[in-house]
């Protein structure tokens, strides 16, 4: 066995690879981009180097760079993971020729299957079933558009170096086919460098079946069962399960020995998948074969109680396979869930930012959470922006359902959109608990996972209100404790002040609308007044963003957390973004204008522009904070008093800190 690796890949997956080395006794090399310096592989591995600039073709992209760390640290093998590099032969061969083994199969089998077209042809000569279309060399278009005809319509042209759901395009009717295969082979070209299509018939309400195999370098080749990677979008996996529902002993059987003659018919050594596109009747024919480890591989490890990154090492170490087919059985259930910093009701646009809050729910034998970030991390543009992925597992599919919707309830992410909540919807929408899949269940299933966007709830607005009030009481104090006096009557937050009709409003936006809550103060409470009705609130902090709200009768536990004017509302398994509505947090008082002047951002006062006691204007200067490297003057926001300054200059100060106190006219 190797006593010392290079993982030439980043965020989860390097993780990944390391947790199982490191349990092995291997010490682990991780390579960085310059965005990753202080990634989480970085700080898993034993040692590290430097590659280049973030792009990952200055970088992760560059075999030579890679190989030289290789022989830098002394590496006796490299794991290239999934993505960058992990399917380009000519990287699989330089190994080779530098002596280092390349943890993957043969450069020969990466280069049969690289080739959607070439690999259907192999696959033909070895008696796996294919999808029927056109995958010969012959690219003239008007042959391309007699082969589609005869298919017969709906066909999908497909480039034959595509990937990751790319360069694919759905042909309804023979009129269409000129303007689809030009558009197909222009994508084919920029995104992977090479217009080779082949076409096919489109397979209506498909399933994505894939088999996991794995083969050694003595001869033996094996299956691991199936995983259902049937609820995509755009042609992506955003969930997967295994086994697959409805599958049975007999056809499970039938796709695994198609998939291990597969993998035998190119010399296959190593970890690979056959993807199967399956009819609802369980007939089955060859997609692709992805000559790697998948990103969804840990549902196969939670039914098997294998290891397959231990399996990679052993077999690329020239070892035997660690069981034979008779010795595998599948135990329960296992769902997999990409959680990713996006926008699923924007078109899963990207979302990029930092992620100021992160908690994962707790992780057990049922729970697993694969993971490249830690609070605090940024997720760059630069690379995929998976946060996560969520595995689940137990006795049968509905326990694991269960397991999954209450882990991704317990998930909580604030910095960046994610897909949680979208994620929360599709485990709970009928189709996909019923187990009626297919590639198109997300498209199908639009109005339930895509609701039009509804009122804010009520106990969610009470809930932001008490978080407000509650950081207000502690800026109140920490500005006491700053000010050496900490008996002030002006640091006091209470309302005490405002005499007997003491009220003020709290405004936060959603979406578009403004939604209110008007303050009272009673003697240990708040009374809060949302949608026409008063609820006698209380609030304590706990630990973290955590805290107790007592609402009349009814106690919650919930969290906010605050970044900038948003304000991230975790309750009952659900965020909610609110915008607080005024970036100052000026609050008004009935009859009387009052309250405290806030930070928008971390920074320094520099200087304090009046005098406490002072009459000012609406306008006025009263102080300058600088933060991210620029001035901000704080303003008065109406004519009155200035009351107090609750920092010198000199002073740091926090998000949202009271600055000012101030009392208008
Ligand atoms: P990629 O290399 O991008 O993964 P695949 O050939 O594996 O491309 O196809 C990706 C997805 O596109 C499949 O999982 C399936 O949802 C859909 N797809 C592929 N071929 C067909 C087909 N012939 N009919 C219907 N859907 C298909
Ligand atoms: P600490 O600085 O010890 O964590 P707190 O937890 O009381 O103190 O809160 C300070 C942080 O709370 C600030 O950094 C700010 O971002 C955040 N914050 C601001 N407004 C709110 C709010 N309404 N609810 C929860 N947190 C808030
Ligand atoms: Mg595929």
């Amino acid at each position: 066995m190797f006593t010392k690796i290079l993982i030439a890949n980043r965020g989860e997956i390097a993780c990944r690879v390391i947790k199982t080395a490191r349990r092995l006794g291997i010490r682990t090399v991780a390579v960085y981009s310059e965005a990753d310096a202080n990634a989480r592989h970085v700080r898993l591995a034993d040692e590290a180097v430097l590659l280049g600039p973030a792009a990952a073709r200055e970088s992760y992209l560059v075999g030579e760079k890679i190989l030289d760390a290789a022989r830098r640290t002394g590496a006796q093998a490299i794991h290239p993971g999934y993505g960058f590099l992990s399917e380009n032969e000519e990287f699989a061969e330089a190994c080779a020729a530098h002596g280092v083994v390349f943890i993957g199969p043969p450069a020969s089998a990466i280069r049969a299957m690289g080739s959607k077209s070439e690999a259907k042809k192999l696959m033909g000569a070895a008696q796996v079933p294919l999808t029927p279309g056109y995958h010969g060399d012959d690219q003239d278009p008007a042959l391309l558009h007699k082969e589609a005809d005869g298919i017969g319509y709906p066909v999908l042209i497909k480039a034959a170096a595509g990937g990751g759901g790319k360069g694919m395009r759905l042909v309804e009717k023979s009129g269409d086919f000129p303007e689809a295969l030009a558009s197909c082979k222009r994508e084919a070209i920029s995104s992977f460098g090479d217009d080779h299509v082949l076409i096919e018939k489109y397979i209506t309400r498909p399933r994505h079946i894939e088999i996991q195999v794995f083969a050694d370098s003595h001869g033996n080749c094996v299956y691991l069962f199936e995983r259902d990677c049937s609820v995509q979008r755009r042609h992506q996996k955003v969930l997967e399960e295994a086994p697959a529902p409805g599958m049975t002993a007999a056809r499970r059987r039938e796709m695994g020995q198609a998939a291990v003659a597969a993998a035998k018919a190119v010399g296959y050594v190593g970890a690979g998948t056959v993807e199967f596109i399956a009819n609802q009747d369980g007939s089955f024919y060859f997609m692709e074969m992805n000559t790697r480890l998948q990103v969804e591989h840990p549902v196969t490890e939670m039914i098997t109680g294998q290891d397959l990154v231990e399996w990679q090492l052993r077999v690329a170490a020239g070892q035997p396979l660690p069981l034979a087919q008779d010795a595998l059985a599948i135990r329960g259930h296992a769902l997999e869930a990409r959680i990713y910093a996006e926008d699923a009701d924007k078109g899963f646009l990207p979302s990029t930012g930092r992620l100021v809050s992160l908690a994962p729910p707790a992780e057990s034998l049922n729970v697993r959470v694969d993971t490249g970030v830690e609070e605090g991390d940024e997720i760059s543009p630069y690379y995929d922006p998976m946060i996560a992925k969520l595995i689940v597992w137990d006795e049968h599919r509905d326990a694991a359902l269960a397991r999954m919707r209450k882990a991704l309830a317990d998930y909580r992410v604030a910095g960046v959109t994610t897909n949680l909540a979208f994620l929360s919807r599709l485990v709970a929408c009928p189709a996909f608990a019923g187990a009626d899949l297919d590639t198109g269940l997300i498209e199908r299933q639009k109005d339930f996972l895509f609701p039009a966007a509804q009122a804010v709830p009520r106990d969610v607005l009470l809930v932001a209100a008490v978080g407000e009030l509650l950081w207000e009481q502690r800026a109140a104090k920490d500005a006491a404790r700053a000010s050496g006096d900490p008996w002030s009557p002006w640091h006091a937050r209470d309302g005490w002040r405002m005499n007997l009709s003491a009220a003020r409003t709290l405004g936060f936006r959603d979406g578009e609308g403004l939604v209110e809550v008007q303050v009272g103060y009673a003697r240990d409470a708040w009374q809060l007044t949302a949608n026409g009705q008063t609820t006698l609130t209380r609030g304590k902090k706990l630990e973290d963003d955590r805290f107790a709200v007592e609402l009349d009768d009814r106690r919650l536990i919930a969290s906010v957390v605050a970044v900038d004017d948003k304000r991230h509302v975790f309750l009952h398994g659900a965020t909610h973004v609110l915008f607080r509505d005024d970036p100052l947090h000026l609050v008004e008082a009935g009859g009387n204008t009052g309250g405290g002047l806030t930070a928008p951002m971390p920074g320094k006062v520099v200087a304090l522009l009046a005098q406490p006691g002072q009459k000012v204007d609406k306008g006025a200067p009263l102080l300058i904070l600088e933060a991210m490297k620029m001035e901000h003057t704080i303003t008065a926001p109406a004519a009155g008093t200035v009351e107090a300054f609750c920092y010198a200059a000199g002073e740091q100060v926090s998000d949202g800190a009271a600055l000012v106190e101030f009392t208008a006219d």
